[in-house]
């Protein structure tokens, strides 16, 4: 029998072992994400951080930084837009991606070019302004999960396959009072992450916009997942076999963030987000070229994509947009006030 392993170790266990042995995105792999249904995501995220730059007063030189780029494809299409319409931007901008996998590092690299500062993780991120995106990472991140007990709190753990509860080993706080049996999630990897990131955009200038699927309130309940081939699997599939995820806790990441002095706007529904910095104006300009080519169907499937990333009922409202910077930036495009 091996030793049973807390969730978060084997959530990060799994996942690094995962991304290390497979590139999961698109059609033939286990799950797609929205630069990969559409271009126009990448671009106008690009183009987001071309008029943040503006904001900040235009520092040269800036980092733009991806956590967790997947395939490259979001970079590659706002690096495109940044070129066509904010070419200063371009020039001041220095590349570096956070990305743990050997396997994406090299499918970066195809898209990228060999001008680009690969990280292991966002700690070793040179000094100096900066504007990060990241799409889906942070549900990546370990979770902790707590079950109600009595008038306390167990612990999950994995042994062979399997689930079990355990004392929980240095609780975080925890609420005081749930059901017997709820279940609270919580991701100190995550939130030591945006309070890492925070302080950096505080003391350095900045800012970092993330977009991620979860509520905008937490609270009790179960959401850690596992997706092969686009559909539900058991997360206790052996580690590696499947993707494993959980919903991001916008509040918890909210609040880490103000407590290390960062001003945070949102979360926001990703729909309401994308379609303030004209994401479905785009899609439509790009699907009438389609049409002008002689290409109905790929005209079609622009416009069905971009509508899925903003549909309540697509990833419009589940998919949420946060904005952490530097408390004397004004607020960034998306996030005016309804
Ligand atoms: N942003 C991309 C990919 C999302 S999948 C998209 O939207 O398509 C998650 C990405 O984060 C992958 O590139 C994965 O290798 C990376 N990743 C996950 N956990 C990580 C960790 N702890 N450290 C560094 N990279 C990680």
């Amino acid at each position: 029998m091996t030793a049973p392993e807390r969730l978060d170790r084997y959530m990060a266990r799994a996942v690094a072992a995962y991304y290390a042995a497979r590139n999961p995105f698109g059609g033939a792999g286990d799950f797609t994400t929205a630069p990969e249904i559409s271009q126009a995501f990448g671009e106008c995220l690009g183009l987001w951080a071309a008029v943040t730059w503006e904001m900040l007063g235009r520092p040269d030189p800036v980092l733009l930084v991806e956590l967790g780029p997947g395939r490259g494809t979001l970079m590659q299409d706002a690096l495109r837009a940044i070129t066509e319409v904010a070419a200063p931007f371009r020039a001041a901008l220095r590349l570096h991606l956070v990305e743990a996998s050997p396997g994406l590092r090299e499918a970066q690299r195809a898209r990228l070019g060999d001008a680009v500062t690969w990280h292991d993780d966002a700690a070793s991120l040179p000094p100096g302004p900066a504007i990060l995106l990241a799409n889906e990472f942070l549900d990546a991140l370990p979770i902790r999960q707590f079950i109600r007990r009595g008038t306390g709190w167990a612990e999950r753990f994995v042994q062979e396959g399997a689930f079990l509860e355990a004392p929980a080993e240095n609780p975080p706080p925890l609420p005081v009072a749930a059901p017997e049996g709820a279940v609270q999630e919580v991701s100190e990897a995550g939130e030591a992450l945006i309070r890492a990131l925070a302080a950096r955009l505080v003391t350095q200038g900045g800012a970092a916009l993330l977009l991620d699927y979860g509520p905008a309130a937490g609270g009790l309940g179960e959401s850690l997942q596992a997706m092969r081939g686009h559909a539900a699997a058991d997360p206790l599939a052996p580690a590696g076999s499947v993707d494993l995820t959980a919903h991001v806790d916008f509040a918890a990441m909210a609040a880490a963030a103000r407590s290390a002095g960062a001003a945070v706007h949102g979360p926001l529904p990703q729909g309401i987000f994308l379609q303030r910095l004209g994401l479905m104006s785009r899609a439509a300009i790009l699907a009438r070229s389609a049409q002008l080519a002689g290409k109905p169907g790929q005209a079609g499937l622009i416009l069905s994509g971009a509508e899925r990333l903003v549909a309540p009922e697509g990833m419009g409202r589940l998919f949420k947009a946060l904005c952490l910077c530097h408390p004397a930036l004004p607020v960034p495009p998306g996030f005016e006030p309804a």
